[in-house]
């Protein structure tokens, strides 16, 4: 009672439908509790059909801005006044701000995966060739952080053949579409190995892959994070391969957005993994 919007701080969100699984919020408020920040970030549910009104209200609200997910990426990216690169590139919008009263969306996605491979694996930077298994969402944001990369071939492997294809023809001549069947093939040639379809995932069939073929300075990937070490990534180690996992990518796509609400870059730390590990193991 009596509070001000002073000490309240900035409020940012997270909104999709549904939103009860997020981990932004366990992100983002560890970040304001270690920055000693007066600012909050909370989850909000909204129905697809609620989105252009929740879109529209934003400073009415008393928002700055925040994160949007499942279903709600490729609306975001239409009621944009304006978008970042990365966001046109990828076609959808996971960060919103405000400039000037505008609504501005962006996509941090594909930052996020080349920083969390940076820091995990910084060799993946001279990769060639690339393999990625899977054609959805997170995949075009993976290819197009391999892209600014300068990876020269990619081979998207999808169980929709069709769907790999579709994606592939948004890019230019050196990204290819394979099916499923191809993928031992590919592999004597992959420098680095991404999983981005959700096999593997908690309650999902695993991923089942045989490793042997990839080059003995192959860097493997998966974006899945829950578990935290999928059986491809435990494949790749028992080869000897630098394997990297997926929750990093979460964390470091949500390094830009808490800087443009709140104003100060914050850190992906051990401590921050930490905290969500810790969340992850009580299974949710
Ligand atoms: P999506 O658009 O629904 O795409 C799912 C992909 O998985 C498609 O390529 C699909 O193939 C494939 N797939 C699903 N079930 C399969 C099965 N039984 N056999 C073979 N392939 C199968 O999903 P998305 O948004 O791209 O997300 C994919 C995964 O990435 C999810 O697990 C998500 O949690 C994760 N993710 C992680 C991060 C992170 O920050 N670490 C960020 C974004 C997403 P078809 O085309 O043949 O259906």
């Amino acid at each position: 009672m009596g509070q001000s919007m002073a000490d309240v701080g900035r409020r940012a969100f997270v909104c999709g439908h549904p939103i009860s699984h997020s981990r932004s919020p366990l992100i983002h408020r560890f970040w304001l509790a270690e920055l000693g920040l007066a600012g909050s970030y909370e989850a909000v549910d909204v129905a697809p059909e609620r989105f252009a009104d929740f879109a529209s209200h934003l400073t009415q609200n008393g928002w700055v801005g925040g994160n949007v997910t499942i279903p709600h990426k490729e609306h975001a990216f239409r009621l944009a006044a304006r978008r970042d690169a990365a966001a046109e590139a990828i076609g959808a919008v996971n960060t919103l701000w405000l400039e000037k009263g505008e609504m501005i969306g962006g996509n941090t996605d594909a930052y996020g995966f080349a920083a969390n491979l940076d820091a995990g694996a910084p060799a993946w930077r001279s990769a060639e060739t690339a393999v990625v298994l899977g054609a959805g969402g997170a995949a075009r944001a993976v290819i197009v952080a391999l892209r600014t990369a300068g990876v020269a071939n990619i081979h998207v492997v999808n169980r929709t053949r069709e769907r790999a294809a579709g994606l592939a023809q948004l890019f230019d001549s050196g990204v290819g579409a394979h099916a499923w069947h191809e993928l031992p093939g590919l592999l004597p040639h992959c420098h680095l190995l991404i999983n981005t379809t959700s096999l593997g995932m908690s309650g999902q069939p695993p991923l089942v892959i045989d490793v042997a073929p990839l080059p003995t300075a192959a860097v493997v990937t998966d974006i899945v994070y829950s578990p935290l070490e999928t059986s491809l990534l435990a494949a790749a180690r028992r080869r000897g391969l630098v394997a990297v996992d997926g929750l990093g990518m979460l964390l470091h796509q949500a390094v830009p957005g808490f800087e443009r609400w709140f104003g100060q870059r914050p850190q992906v730390t051990a401590g921050l993994r930490a905290h969500i590990v810790a969340d992850l193991e009580t299974g949710r």
